[in-house]
């Protein structure tokens, strides 16, 4: 819909932005207002650059589209009814919990072995674990290929799938080649758009589910979708949406806590929602209560990390993971409060 800053325009601007229009196979048509005109493009209004070359003209106030941008990911498309299955859950039928530590560590394998087990028995339905860590200081631990092994064995050991952070074309590789059931994208790479697409093709003929947090500079819901529509475009559909906290905004939290953006994605797009509360608030202690309001503004899941014993984790373990007994409760809680809604 073509609004200009005039009550109409002239028939020579008509003429002009029916040329361009023309150009990628649309045409116009002029809805007469008693105040002001407007000019629909009939056919397919998604081209961003014919969007561009008219609202690059100067009488031209804005275009406003009505199809999505997102093709794929939108709610009214063809994929509306594709069921993304993990951890034997069915997304949007039962809750997902997927837990487990920031970071492996590969000293102390049987930290992770322990802990999956404790998770598993406390109702986890997945593992996460970090093998390879993005930093944000280059002195930190940047993990260590050596914990893929150990991911994989606490998943054959659990019989859980696992979740893991890829970071660059090689971790995508390695990590498919050995087996991880759900790749990670963090927030730092959400709008990496050519791993998005290295990414988007390796999974393309495989069951591999990707995660995608969403970027702390992220802006509107469109720009988290349309990342995700990255991954989609070669074939899989089996995305997860996370929101994991924007850039900090609120003292006391880590990142400004961004649950309440499930309503406005399941608005959207059919894919599912999976909060990562410790992200978000950073401190073990605000879990629980980030966990409920996940559930509650209409998360199909949630992704939590936790230790055995946090103090003794690598990584963001010692402030903000839980143990698996406070897992236990919180997972408890959410499940009540699905019931809620349901
Ligand atoms: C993580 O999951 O440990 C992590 C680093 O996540 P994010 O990208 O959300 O910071
Ligand atoms: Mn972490």
């Amino acid at each position: 819909m073509i609004i200009p800053k005039a009550p109409k325009l002239t028939d020579a601007q008509l003429k002009e932005i029916t040329r361009v229009v023309e150009d990628f196979g649309c045409n116009i048509q002029v809805i007469e207002g008693a105040v002001q005109s407007i000019y629909a493009i009939v056919g397919d209004e998604r081209h961003e650059l014919m969007i561009n070359r008219i609202e690059g003209l100067d009488y031209i106030d804005r275009v406003d589209t009505i199809q999505s941008p997102h093709k794929l990911l939108d709610i009214r498309s063809e994929l509306k009814n594709h069921q993304v299955e993990f951890g034997g859950i069915k997304l949007g039928k039962d809750l997902l919990f997927i837990a487990g530590p920031c970071t492996i560590d590969p000293k102390n394998p049987n930290f992770f072995y322990e802990t999956a087990e404790a998770l598993k028995e406390a109702g986890a339905h997945a593992l996460r674990g970090g093998v390879w860590k993005p930093r944000t200081n280059p002195y930190s631990y940047q993990g260590d290929g050596k914990a893929l092994e150990i991911l994989m064995e606490g998943s054959r050991r659990t019989g859980l799938p696992v979740n893991t952070e890829v970071m660059d074309e090689m971790h995508l590789r390695l990590a498919v080649e050995t087996g991880v059931d759900m790749l990670q994208i963090g927030t730092r790479n959400a709008l990496n758009y050519s791993l998005l697409k290295e990414i988007g093709k390796e999974i393309a003929g495989r069951e591999t589910v990707v995660l995608l947090k969403r970027g702390r500079h992220m802006g509107p819901v469109n720009e988290f979708i349309s990342a995700a529509e990255y991954l989609v475009t070669f074939g899989n559909p089996n995305v997860v949406l996370c929101p994991r906290g924007t850039l900090p905004g609120l003292e006391g939290y880590r990142n400004h806590p961004d649950e309440s953006i499930t309503p406005l994605l399941k608005e959207k797009t059919w894919a599912p929602v999976v909060v990562d509360p410790s992200h978000a608030v950073g401190r073990a202690a605000y879990v629980e209560a980030c966990c409920m309001s996940s559930v509650a503004y209409g998360a199909d899941g949630l992704c939590v990390e936790a230790h055995l014993e946090p103090s003794k984790g690598l990584g963001d373990d010692p402030k903000q993971a839980v143990t698996p007994e406070a897992f236990k409760k919180l997972f408890e809680k959410c499940q009540a409060i699905w019931g809620l809604r349901n």
